[in-house]
């Protein structure tokens, strides 16, 4: 027994556009905002995972999570064409919110300030993109900010 229906009907037709960004809800409006109106995409494949884009770097001592999410990854790739990949890191502004920080690299760095934190997202972000997901795959990363008067901005790193 169907119990809802869309308004809109189904669009088929393959996306080859992959976001890979952290499950934390507090952001998801604001990365579908920023997708919608600053990269103007509203129809992608979607990879939420704990810590976003640094769930796929070496450097985070877990490198079974990273190879297994890196399978994940080549999948997506193959079976939906993927051609296009934009990743997310994010935390606080400089002068943001400690509370704004990504409770998967706190948990991976319980020890570390969110400065150090931030240093370490950068680091990841450069292997990330120096290692790439593949030839012809196109990346672009990005880190999701939030500001001291509790806005959200969006920061390049590599593209
Ligand atoms: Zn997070």
């Amino acid at each position: 027994m169907q119990i809802f229906q869309t308004s809109r009907p189904w669009n088929g037709e393959r996306l080859k556009t992959l976001v890979i960004a952290c499950s934390d809800g507090r952001l998801q409006e604001e990365v579908d905002e920023f997708l919608q109106s600053h990269l103007t995409i509203d129809h992608y494949d979607r990879l939420y995972v704990p810590g976003g884009a640094g769930a796929l770097a070496t450097s985070a001592a877990e490198s079974v999570r990273s190879d297994r999410f890196r399978s994940e990854c080549q999948f997506l790739i193959t079976a939906h064409g993927v051609e296009r990949i934009i990743l997310m890191f994010h935390g606080p502004a400089v002068d943001g919110p400690p509370e704004a920080l990504c409770g998967d690299y706190k948990r991976r760095l319980p020890a570390s300030s969110p400065s150090a934190i931030r240093e370490q997202q950068e680091r990841d972000a450069e292997q990330i993109w120096r290692d790439g997901l593949g030839d012809g795959i196109r990346l672009e990363i990005y880190r999701c900010e939030v500001t001291r008067d509790g806005f959200v901005g969006f920061v390049w790193m590599y593209d």
